[in-house]
This record gives C-alpha cells, sequence and structure tokens, in this order.
C-alpha cells in the first residue's frame, strides 16, 4: 500500500496506511481490530446535506405549530414547545423550562446549523471559513439533544391526560417524530473522512 494516506487509530494510536476497499467493505485496525473506516457508495456528504434541509424544515414546523391542544369541558387551549417552556418559567420552575428549552430547541437548532454551514458550502466546492469550529460544534449540540427523550415524555403525558381531557395531537407533535429520525440519518449518512477528503481535494 505505498503511497496510500496514513490513518491513525483511534482506539490504539497505531499508524497504519488506508487499505484499497471495495464497495461496501469496511477497513479494521491492523492492531485492535476496531472499525476505521467503512466504503460507503455514492456522496455520503450530499446524502447528509438532503437529510439535514429535510430535519430543518420539520424544526422549523415543530417549532412555530402546536405540540398538542387539550379540551376539558369546553375549553381549548393548544400550545407550542416554546410557549410550554414560557409557562414552565411563569411557574418558576425554570430549571425543567431551562433543560427543555436546551435539549429539545437550542441543541438540535446549533446541530442543524454547523450541518448545513459545513455541508452547503461544500456542495458547491467551496470550504467554509469555520469549518473546524463547526465540525467540532456539531457533536457536541448533539449530545445535548434529547428530542427523543422529550417525545416520549410528551406522548406518555398526552396518554394519561386522555382520561382528564380531550387530547388532540398537534402537527409538530409528527413533526418531532420526523426530526427525530432526520437527525439519525444524517448523522449516520455524514462521513467525517469524506468532508476532510474533500477539503483537501
Ligand atoms: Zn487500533
Amino acid at each position: 500500500m505505498q503511497g496510500s494516506p496514513l490513518i491513525a487509530c483511534p482506539e490504539c494510536d497505531l499508524l497504519q496506511r488506508e487499505p484499497a476497499l471495495q464497495q461496501g467493505g469496511a477497513a479494521h485496525c491492523a492492531r485492535c481490530g476496531i472499525l476505521l473506516f467503512r466504503s460507503t457508495p455514492g456522496d455520503t456528504l450530499d446524502r447528509a446535506l438532503a437529510w439535514t434541509l429535510g430535519a430543518i424544515a420539520l424544526y422549523l414546523i415543530a417549532n412555530s405549530l402546536p405540540i398538542a391542544a387539550l379540551e376539558v369541558r369546553g375549553q381549548h387551549t393548544e400550545t407550542t414547545l416554546l410557549g410550554a417552556v414560557m409557562a414552565l418559567r411563569q411557574q418558576g420552575m425554570w430549571p425543567v423550562a431551562t433543560l427543555v428549552f436546551v435539549t429539545t430547541i437550542l441543541a438540535p437548532g446549533v446541530e442543524l446549523a454547523a450541518m448545513a454551514y459545513m455541508l452547503l458550502p461544500l456542495h458547491w466546492n467551496r470550504v467554509p471559513r469555520h469549518l473546524g469550529a463547526a465540525f467540532r460544534v456539531a457533536p457536541m449540540a448533539h449530545e445535548w439533544g434529547l428530542v427523543d427523550v422529550f417525545m416520549l415524555g410528551i406522548a406518555v403525558s398526552l396518554i394519561k391526560l386522555g382520561d382528564l381531557a380531550t387530547v388532540i395531537p398537534g402537527l409538530a407533535l409528527w413533526s418531532f417524530g420526523g426530526l427525530i429520525f432526520m437527525l439519525t440519518a444524517a448523522g449516520s449518512a455524514f462521513d467525517s473522512r469524506d468532508l476532510w477528503n474533500r477539503v483537501k481535494a
């Protein structure tokens, strides 16, 4: 493998030459056997970009439409996610309000912005100026994003409320479901090795 680029194992730091892979093949560390990278067919960055753009659309819908409407004895109330955060804060539950805001609005928003910031210019073969920063911020924001946990909490509360009130799930609730799916798809389509190869080229 003379001439092929060197790669360091993230687990044991062994420096080795990148093997040429067949489509769908995977390269493992020669010493500890950990997966180094996979050969993915097609343009992984464009695929990640498509999922990211879809996720951004759902993120906007999920945050602007009501997550649920409640009807108790003819009284109709509905709220958006941000409205729920505000209500929590007004009731003095600001730690919970902050937690919900950070994990379901801020973190996914930052993650999507960082992904779009990296992938959109690269699509037109431009290297964004703060690529390194966005590359570090995206996974960090991902760690803080707990949209799926939040969805589970909402689902449980809505089912419990079903005895007391008529619960009408809002469009935002379904958008949150789609958002979880698209965020995961964007994350798994995103190949950091492809990203740096594109920058070098
Ligand atoms: Zn290793």
